[in-house]
Formats: C-alpha cells, sequence, structure tokens
C-alpha cells in the first residue's frame, strides 16, 4: 500500500519508513511535485493536523496523513502549543523561541510540559487520528546541540539528559513523534492490510 505524507522533510519520510516496514510505501509530497503552500491556521494541533490531510487527500485524492507536534507547558497554559514553530514571532527562529518560554518561566517552580504529536490519517476516505506524547520539565538553561526545536530545554521524565544531549536514536526511541508514529502503523497493518 502506498501512502502519502504532507511533509517534505525527507528525515520525517525516512524515520518513519523505518517503522513501517515493507508492506506499507511513504511518500512524500516531493515525490508527486505538489508545491501548493499547505496552511497551517488552526487553534489545535489535531485542527492542524486534519486541516493539512484533508486538503491533501481534496487535491490528490490518495491515502495520506499529516502530523502537528507542540511543546505544551502546564505552567503556561499549554503555551507554545499549535503555535510552538513561531512562538517568538513570524519567522521560525528556535533559539528566540527558547529565550521567550525561558523568560515567561522565570521564578517559575513548575516546569512540567509535554510534547505531543497529533497525525490525522485519511485511508479510504474516512479520517483517523492518533496521538503521541513524552512528558518531562524544561530546565532553566539550554543545554547540548543535537535535535531541534525546544530540544535543548527539555529532560524527559526518567533521564537526566536534555533531547539535545541524547543520541537521536536514543531521542527517537521516546519521542512523541515516534510514540504516535508507532499508533498509526500499528492501526494499518493490524486494522487495515491485515
Ligand atoms: P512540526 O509540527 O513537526 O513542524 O513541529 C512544530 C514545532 O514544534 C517545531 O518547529 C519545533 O519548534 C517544535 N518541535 C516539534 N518536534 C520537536 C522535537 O522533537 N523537539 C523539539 N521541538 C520540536
Amino acid at each position: 500500500m502506498e501512502l502519502l505524507f504532507a511533509t517534505k522533510n525527507r528525515n520525517k519520510i525516512r524515520e518513519i519508513q523505518a517503522f513501517a516496514g515493507n508492506k506499507i510505501k511513504i511518500s512524500g509530497l516531493d515525490s508527486i511535485g505538489f508545491d501548493n503552500d499547505i496552511i497551517e491556521n488552526r487553534s489545535t494541533l489535531e485542527g492542524n493536523a486534519s486541516a493539512k490531510s484533508n486538503y491533501i487527500f481534496e487535491c490528490t485524492g490518495m491515502n495520506c496523513f499529516a502530523d502537528d507536534t507542540g511543546l505544551e507547558i502546564e505552567a503556561l497554559g499549554g503555551r507554545p502549543g499549535v503555535h510552538s514553530a513561531r512562538y517568538s514571532g513570524i519567522e521560525k527562529n528556535d533559539k528566540a523561541n527558547i529565550d521567550k518560554v525561558l523568560s515567561e518561566l522565570i521564578n517559575e517552580k513548575n516546569r512540567k510540559a509535554r510534547f505531543r504529536t497529533v497525525i490525522s490519517l485519511i485511508i479510504n476516505g474516512k479520517e483517523k487520528l492518533f496521538e503521541g506524547n513524552v512528558c518531562g520539565k524544561i530546565i532553566d538553561k539550554p543545554r547540548g546541540c543535537g535535535g531541534f526545536g525546544y530540544d535543548p530545554i527539555f529532560i524527559p521524565n526518567g533521564y537526566e539528559k536534555t533531547f539535545a544531549e541524547m543520541e537521536l536514536d536514543e531521542k527517537n526511541r521516546i519521542s512523541h513523534r515516534t510514540a504516535a508514529v508507532k499508533k498509526l502503523i500499528e492501526y494499518l497493518l493490524t486494522g487495515v492490510i491485515g
């Protein structure tokens, strides 16, 4: 079975293909020359993931899925959440986003946070949502140089290293995205193909 992933990010495609095995072929938007802008302006991760997958389905008619991820900080009422990519301004800027989060958490004792990924799958014209989380805490100074986004300030529960101090393999074993992708693949292998 072929499944179109609403992304041009080759790392994301490769990562998911590794979980999917050889029964499911994951293709990205580049592979079909899809270049339309996909608007992400909903107020929830679910809304954005769903809007993206529905748009791709309307344009291509193909079985497809889309994801959206955010960092949800308890003391900030769930922010940056759906605004994670552009929290500090219109441009995507990881360092400025981290600085903004840290300044909002100065003197805050509750450092609880979680990364949350939502995947919207459209298969045979029907939509299904999958979610993956990793809970942890926000530290007060960035540490490590791996990863991206908020990785330098996030330590998952049960660890002492930030995501940015981990090898990619180690992060990927426990990450929010992996948890959501595993649910998606399990559903496809057992509920759709199997
Ligand atoms: P996206 O939905 O995967 O594009 O993620 C939206 C934003 O959330 C990114 O631009 C990052 O700021 C943040 N983000 C998503 N996943 C991660 C992660 O694994 N580590 C750190 N930040 C992330």
